[in-house]
């Protein structure tokens, strides 16, 4: 199996040349067409799997579909909630990489660091937003930022936020999106409760354990 069997664009296809990535990992081989098609998805894996191109790259493909307008006026279509800064940073990071011909932009809003600029980098506009909760919960409650445009929504490393405490502030996060939205769930391990998470935020899910 290659990239170009998974249907990816041309843009995409180049970054991950570019990046010496020959071949897709497991995880990505079974979760792409998936989420290509719009589907669901409950992924069960740890980090170092290649888990973060998994969601990664359906979601800059899918939302570079439509780019008509300036950056600074398209809302947040894409929003990756990560438990912490050093892996939301690192999502980032990969974001970057993967969407470098393409026109989709994305933002990191993590703790420690200054509001304003990060005030600032929002009124720029992105099209993903990758957050870690506790700073996300502040801007949305201070009504800096709007995710009433999210049309996709990862959860990555779901049992780590129930883990650090954050998962009531996931839980209102997520209650401010939109109904009508494509859920991607991934944790590493299934307590109770993040099955249960996972079944209340996820319609008929295609599953993938690696
Ligand atoms: P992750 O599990 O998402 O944290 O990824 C682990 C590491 O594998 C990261 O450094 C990625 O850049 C790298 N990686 C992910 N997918 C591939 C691939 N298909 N080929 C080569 N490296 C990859």
């Amino acid at each position: 199996m290659n990239f170009q069997e998974l249907k990816l664009i041309q843009p995409i296809l180049q970054a991950l040349s570019k990046e010496n990535y020959t071949a897709p990992t497991p995880i990505q081989e079974r979760s792409i067409p998936s989420v290509l098609e719009g589907r669901d998805l409950l992924g069960c894996a740890q980090t170092g799997t290649g888990k973060t191109a998994a969601f990664s790259l359906p979601m800059i493909q899918l939302l570079s579909g439509s780019m008509g307008r300036a950056r600074r006026d398209r809302p947040i279509r894409g929003l990756i909630l990560s438990p912490t800064r050093e892996l939301a940073l690192q999502i980032s990071d990969n974001i970057q990489a993967y969407s470098q011909f393409t026109q989709v932009s994305c933002l990191a809003i993590v703790g420690g660091v200054s509001q304003s600029g990060q005030e600032r980098a929002l009124a720029q506009g992105a099209d993903i937003l990758i957050a870690t909760p506790g700073r996300l919960m502040d801007l949305l409650n201070q009504k800096v930022i709007n995710l009433g445009a999210v049309e996709m929504l990862v959860l990555d490393e779901a049992d780590r936020m129930l883990d650090m405490g954050f998962i009531n502030d996931v839980k209102k996060i997520i209650a401010k999106l939109p109904a009508k939205r494509q859920t991607l769930f991934f944790s590493a391990t299934m307590p109770p409760e993040i099955a249960h998470l996972a079944d209340s935020l996820l319609k008929d899910p295609v599953k993938v354990e690696v």
